[in-house]
């Protein structure tokens, strides 16, 4: 199949051949040719050259385009289903009610909010002049997604970039190209002009680092892990570029002694289960009142006992399989020198027999603060548990780590929920629940969690500029101002 998507158009590009694995299989599913350095040219020029009659279409026209691709996302629903859950081993159920319903829903709000962008007509500040405030599209916007849930990344970073009349060209991982080209193929039938979405596939180290680095990309925008994110930022930064980063996390989940346990357990186990825990907001470290602790400990451990580990494509399967084998063996590293570090295996820490990069819901307990499942990200259906003595501390241990992206508070106490909500350091805080999202709402971290915002109007801000209009009122030659300049005339 074509590599990549140029120009409106299916290109074979001349990179190397890749192979795109069902992770639950080890079975290939679809081949494609990488695109090279020189094919990452012609896209930024495609895309450049498509930009001035975007960047100036209507608000109504952009929306337009956007209502037709968010209802063709939704009639494609089924195919996109397929190839997510070929490419990434999800659940079918996780990827037919969350990631496709989700990324529908993301375009739907976009090209209703394509409609309410607005500058400002301001006032006189100064007795001579009136000033306006125009928001300009930023230009050609260059991005990078990652493998865990390959059309929802794109969609939050694409979707918003053309609402806002920038152009765009986009990197998607190697492993799981697939969505992202239909994504291209469903906007060019929604009556995307040619150019304006472009898509290049291939690894990270040239095709990625050529679109982070390009001198004609006005903005990157990245998600990723934070170490290549830091990558894509030094690239960036060799022209001055741009960046917006939704990097890694390690989510806290305080449990306080007035919770409901049930719903808390209920809400660890979802919360760090879901996408198999290759979710950057997944719950990762719970801490919890040492009153609750050893029954949280056991009944979260009984939860992840019942759950279905299995064939991804049936829809009885909760949990499907990590993305390959190199990340099982990742998974699998951290959590074998867990004991060795303090940390005591209360279930899973294995594989089970079966073929596929699959690996059981595994739960922690008593980590040490230093250990290395609780301070990394593993990204995988591993959770961490730690007591807690009293409020303060239950908050510096939400607040013990680099990563800033989402945490969650399970309390019945309103002042304590302020508290947390106040104090905790990330992007989001969930109370009493941990995970869902919504369109209408920013997503995006602080900290090595990155910075800037995906979803939400506040998206609008990496890509747009804000340029002051400055109109002189008087008509006069000889400006009162200019004595400051000259003083005879
Ligand atoms: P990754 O950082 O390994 O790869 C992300 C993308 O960067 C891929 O397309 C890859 O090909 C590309 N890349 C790799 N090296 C590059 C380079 N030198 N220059 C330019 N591009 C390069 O991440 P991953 O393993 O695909 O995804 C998992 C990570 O993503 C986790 O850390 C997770 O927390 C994070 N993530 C964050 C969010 C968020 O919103 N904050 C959402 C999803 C995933």
């Amino acid at each position: 199949m074509a590599g990549s998507w140029i120009n409106g158009a299916p290109v074979v590009t001349g990179g190397a051949t890749h192979q795109v694995i069902n992770p639950a299989t080890g079975q290939a599913v679809a081949e494609y040719a990488a695109a090279t350095p020189a094919d990452v040219d012609t896209a930024v020029a495609a895309a450049r050259a498509a930009l001035p009659e975007w960047a100036t279409a209507t608000p109504a026209d952009r929306s337009s385009v956007l209502f037709k691709l968010a209802k063709l996302t939704g009639d494609a629903a089924d195919d996109l289903v397929a190839e997510e859950v070929s490419q990434t081993g999800k659940p079918v159920r996780l990827a037919s009610e969350f990631d496709v319903p989700g990324s529908v829903d993301n375009i739907d709000f976009f090209a209703g909010a394509a409609r309410h962008l607005e500058g400002k007509a301001t006032a006189e500040y100064s007795p001579d002049h009136t000033s306006s405030i125009r928001r300009e599209p930023v230009g050609v916007v260059g991005t990078i997604t990652p493998w865990n849930y390959p059309l929802q990344m794109a969609v939050w970073k694409v979707i918003p970039a053309l609402a806002a009349g920038c152009s765009v060209v986009i990197k998607p991982c190697e492993l799981t190209p697939l969505t992202t080209l239909t994504l291209a193929r469903l906007a060019k039938e929604a009556g995307l002009p040619d150019g304006v979405l472009n898509v290049v596939t291939g690894l990270g180290s040239d095709v990625g680092s050529a679109l982070a680095g390009h001198r004609d990309v006005d903005v990157v925008t990245f998600t990723g892990s934070t170490p290549v994110g830091r990558k894509v930022m030094a690239a960036a930064a060799a022209h001055g570029h741009r960046v917006q980063l939704e990097l890694g996390g390690k989510a806290p989940f305080v449990v306080f002694d007035d919770a409901d346990l049930d719903a808390a357990i209920q809400g660890a186990a979802a919360g760090a289960l879901i996408n198999t825990g290759q979710d950057c907001t997944a719950a990762a470290r719970a801490i919890v009142a040492r009153e609750l602790y050893d029954d949280f400990v056991a009944g979260v451990a009984e939860v992840f006992s019942k759950v279905v580990v299995g064939d991804p494509e049936d829809p009885d399967t909760d949990l499907g399989p990590l993305i390959s084998m190199a990340h099982r063996a990742k998974v699998a590293g951290m959590v074998e020198r867990a004991p060795g570090q303090g940390g005591r295996i209360v279930c899973g820490g294995k594989a089970p027999d079966r073929p596929g990069s699959f690996y059981l819901p595994t739960v922690i307990a008593d980590v040490d603060e230093s250990s290395e499942v609780y301070r990394d990200e593993i990204f995988g259906p591993v959770l961490t548990v730690r007591p807690f003595t009293d409020d303060d501390d239950a908050i510096r241990q939400a607040n013990d780590t680099d990563y800033g992206l989402a945490a969650s508070a399970w309390t019945r106490d309103v002042y304590r929920a302020q508290r947390a909500s106040r104090e905790i350091k990330a992007g989001c805080v969930w109370i009493n629940d941990h995970i869902p999202i919504i369109s209408e709402m920013p997503h995006g971290g602080v900290g090595a969690s990155g910075f800037g915002k995906d979803m939400s109007d506040y998206s609008f801000e990496e890509y747009l500029t804000i340029k002051h209009v400055m109109s002189d009122l008087t008509g006069v030659a000889d400006k009162d101002w200019h004595r400051i300049i000259f003083t005879k005339r």
